[in-house]
């Protein structure tokens, strides 16, 4: 067991860091104010290989590890998680399902330009009256001929009115239960695929959601991805990889607001000396600090199986639902540190409490994260 990152890792920490302070951090304010999603940034994303992460070299990805995933993810989080949010999205869940189930042809046209940057990827599972309960969409794929033609909407879509290559999940056999939803690939510009309701959000605001709806929308038969009937299986594999990317973006937000916590407990006097050496400041400090360590093994473990081909259910929900509950309960204390200084949005910390709440919903709540860790133990020997 060695717990030492690479040289490698630690020259990709300090290069993703140092972006996200020159390219990021200016800006976090504006962008989350006017809820704008910064798609001039992600050029720049792309050349550092961050559109791509995991996707192999000869698709135009940058070919990296399951860890070191987590650390891009982390150091885009602990300056603007809706950022990182929006890498998450676009790598971790609309590439990986098309590099984890698509074919070949599939592959190439799809995986390059979302690798390259050129196009952005979003991935539509959620309806207006499914999240959870996933399988209980009600979008429609009906075979016709030589394509298949989709009616329906996806809610709380990542990119839903940017994203330009859509993975969307649809019934294709009703009668079959969760054994009858498909994936398909779905192209913006499509005739019947438009953009809904933008959601006007409490936190994560510079990453784009929306509606994204469905009407008559025809498709060719060829833009199933994976096997038909496989879709919700093929989905429950790609957020058991997705859920360490949202730990990663909940322990890099985590370590965002500590910082700015510690950094202000530091400045701030009260009673004649920094706020730092009163016993009741120290102890969030020390809490903060050794629940982020922990959520980031957690994290680290998940990745480091998953890289070995494991499947991770377990260790991902595990990992998921440990580092948003510390990431709330770290941006709480951050802005408890602050004080009133923590209410307004002159500092970071009303940002991080507000962003936070985000990675204890987004890709299975901690509810579904404790019945799935339930789960997996019960069905243990
Ligand atoms: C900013 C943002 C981005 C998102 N991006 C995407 C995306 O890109 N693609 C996508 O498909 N979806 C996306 N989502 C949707 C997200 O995954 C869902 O919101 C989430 O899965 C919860 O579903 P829901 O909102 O329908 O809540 P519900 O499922 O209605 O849950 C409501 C409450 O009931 C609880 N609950 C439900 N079932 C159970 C149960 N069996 N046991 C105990 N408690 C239960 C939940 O934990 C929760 O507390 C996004 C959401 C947001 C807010």
């Amino acid at each position: 067991m060695d717990f030492r990152p690479t040289d490698e890792q630690t020259l990709l920490r300090r290069t993703v860091r140092e972006f996200a302070e020159r390219e990021i951090r200016p800006h976090v304010r504006e962008w989350d104010e006017a809820q704008h999603f910064p798609s001039d940034l992600v050029p720049k994303l792309a050349q550092l290989g961050l559109m791509g992460i995991q996707i192999s070299e000869q698709y135009g990805g940058a070919a990296m590890s399951a860890i070191d995933y987590c650390i891009c993810i982390e150091e885009l989080a602990r300056v603007d998680p809706a950022v990182a949010l929006s890498v998450a999205g676009h790598n971790g869940l609309c590439a990986s399902h098309i590099n984890l189930f698509g074919n070949e042809a599939q592959k190439e046209k799809y995986l390059t330009p979302l690798a390259r940057g050129e196009k952005l990827g979003a991935w539509a599972l959620t309806e207006s009256t499914s999240g959870s309960d996933a399988a209980g969409m009600r979008t429609t794929a009906v075979r016709a001929g030589a394509c298949w033609v989709l009616t329906g909407s996806k809610t709380f879509i990542t990119h839903g009115r940017v994203g330009e290559v859509i993975v969307v999940m649809a019934i294709t056999d009703r009668a079959a239960g969760s054994k009858g939803i498909s994936a398909f690939v779905v192209e913006r510009g499509t005739p019947g695929v438009s953009a809904g309701k933008k959601e006007d959000k409490l936190g994560m605001r510079a990453s784009d959601t929306s509606e994204v709806l469905f009407d008559n929308c025809r498709i060719p038969a060829d833009q199933l991805l994976g096997a038909e009937g496989q879709g919700f299986v093929n989905t429950m594999q790609v957020l058991d990889a997705g859920r360490i990317g949202i730990a990663a973006l909940a322990v890099g937000l985590a370590q965002g607001a500590y910082e700015a916590a510690l950094a202000y407990a530091r400045e701030r006097k009260a009673f004649g000396k920094p706020i730092s050496q009163f016993q009741a400041i120290q102890w969030k400090l020390a809490d903060a600090a050794t629940r982020i360590e922990a959520a980031r093994l957690l994290t680290y473990r998940a990745a480091y199986l998953k890289e070995r081909g494991q499947r991770t259910t377990l260790e991902s929900a595990m990992a998921k639902l440990y580092a948003s509950e510390t990431a709330v309960k770290v941006s709480d204390d951050c802005v408890q540190i602050h004080g009133g200084y923590g209410f307004v949005k002159d500092y970071p910390a009303e940002k991080y409490f507000r962003d936070v709440k985000l990675t204890t919903i987004g890709e299975g709540t901690s509810e579904i994260q404790r019945l799935v860790i339930a789960r997996q133990l019960l069905s243990r020997a």
